[in-house]
């Protein structure tokens, strides 16, 4: 029997890259449901090749249209509007994976509601975890759901981990195992060699045209602050159960190594690959089998010099200001998630300039360093309250 598969965030980058490696493999995995914000044309064009028995959508004529539009198409599929149809499909009793790529704070509660029904959920959604860190892995374990990294980097980290501890990573005790360090590589985004007095000047197309990988605009964004190592540090402290010491972020621009474990005895365990998402989503599909993918195979006669470099605080401030908030706990990393979406969004609109990202960030985070916040509801007022925060410091800067 194929695995039944619900793909949040399908219309995205990690959503499209899923549905890729699922129509190589149509006898292992089916589609039961696809969720997309707003690109409703590729939603329908996704519901045509895969045929799943759910689509969702944010807006409620964006449902009614698109259903009008598959009934034409001959096709069955029902159709759902709004937060609460993302939650419903992600823990429909049907369901046995659900990927989690919508981006951003949305995804938080319908990740939230997969875990809550013991699901295999496939991790793309940083976000979530980096809002709610310790009240996530509680309901990982209290629901025995299994948990597997998407991100590449801790897709990685996993796999250099001992097998027995790959099951619950979250509760690995990394010296009991022989783990001195987790080494969580990045390439330093496009602007690792820009100089500085031009940062100011960045416009958002040079922000999201990464050197290596292909993503969302978020995500590139943060890609280029390094606000995206900051956000996989956080994740990476809850995945692996470590505390900040125990992660080293290394810069390593060519993207072929996705990070390391150091163990005690002196030996570094690496995973590498060419830099495409389709490995780390079959790798998590498929665990603890290997299933095939049309990833460029690794060439190592073609692999330029492989080099690492510190990352410098005073051209990824963002990156230590979130190594600080995973230090001071879960409000500090809840407030920066949210200042930092509403920044991303601003410089994206061309409201604010790019090194404006992190005087947001920083000015919030200090606003909410020791705001704790352990409740679901108490972690959804420290969103919602930096939010406002932000949004008053932004309109400050644009006036
Ligand atoms: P994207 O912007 O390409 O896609 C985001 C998806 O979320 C889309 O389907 C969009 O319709 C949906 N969405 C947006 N707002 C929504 C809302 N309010 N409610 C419901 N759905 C909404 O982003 P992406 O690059 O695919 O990234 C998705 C997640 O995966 C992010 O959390 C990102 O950090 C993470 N991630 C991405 C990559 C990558 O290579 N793209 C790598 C590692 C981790
Ligand atoms: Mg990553």
């Amino acid at each position: 029997m194929p695995k039944q598969v619900v793909v949040l965030g399908a219309t995205g980058s990690i959503g499209c890259s899923t549905l890729d490696v699922i129509a190589q493999h149509p006898g292992e995995f089916q589609v039961l449901a696809l969720t997309g914000g707003l690109r409703v044309d590729v939603l329908f064009r996704q519901c045509v090749s895969f045929k799943p028995r759910f689509a969702a959508v944010l807006q409620e004529k964006d449902a009614s249209e698109l259903q009008r539009q598959l009934k034409d198409a001959g096709l069955s599929t029902q159709v759902l509007a709004g937060e609460q149809a993302f939650c419903d499909l992600a823990a429909h009793p049907d369901a046995d994976i659900v990927m989690a790529a919508i981006v951003g704070a949305a995804g938080l509660l319908p990740t939230l509601a997969a875990v809550k029904q013991g699901k295999t959920v496939l991790l793309a959604n940083k976000e979530a975890l980096v809002m709610s860190g310790e009240l996530f892995i509680d309901a990982v374990k209290q629901h025995q759901a299994t948990l597997l990294p998407i991100d590449s980097e801790h897709n990685a980290i996993f796999q250099c981990l001992p097998a027995d501890l790959q099951a619950h990573s979250y509760q690995s005790d990394l010296q009991k195992a022989g783990i001195a360090k987790i080494l969580l590589t990045g390439s330093g985004g496009p602007f690792r060699q820009k100089p500085l007095a031009e940062f100011a000047a960045i416009t958002p197309e040079q922000a999201v045209a990464h050197p290596n990988w292909s993503m969302g605009r978020k995500i590139s964004v943060d890609s280029a602050t390094m606000m995206n190592k900051g956000l996989e540090f956080i994740e990476a402290r809850w995945l692996f159960n470590c505390q900040p010491r125990d992660i080293e972020v290394v810069i390593h621009p060519q993207s072929i190594i996705h990070s390391m474990v150091q163990y005690s005895d002196g030996s570094v365990i690496a995973q590498l690959g060419n830099p495409d998402m389709r490995t780390p989503i079959a790798h998590a599909l498929a665990f603890p089998k290997r299933i095939a993918t049309t990833v460029k195979p690794l060439n190592f006669f073609e692999v330029p010099v492989f080099s690492f470099e510190k990352p410098d605080p005073s051209r990824y401030p963002c990156l230590f200001l979130a190594i600080e908030a995973c230090g001071a706990g879960q409000g500090a990393t809840t407030a920066l998630n949210a200042a930092n979406e509403l920044a991303v969004d601003a410089f994206l609109a061309g409201r604010i300039p790019f090194t404006s990202i992190a005087e947001v960030n920083a000015a919030t985070l200090s606003q909410f360093t020791h705001h704790q916040a352990t409740q679901l509801q108490d972690i959804l007022a420290v969103d919602q309250a930096a939010r406002r925060h932000a949004e008053q410091l932004l309109r400050t800067m644009h006036a």
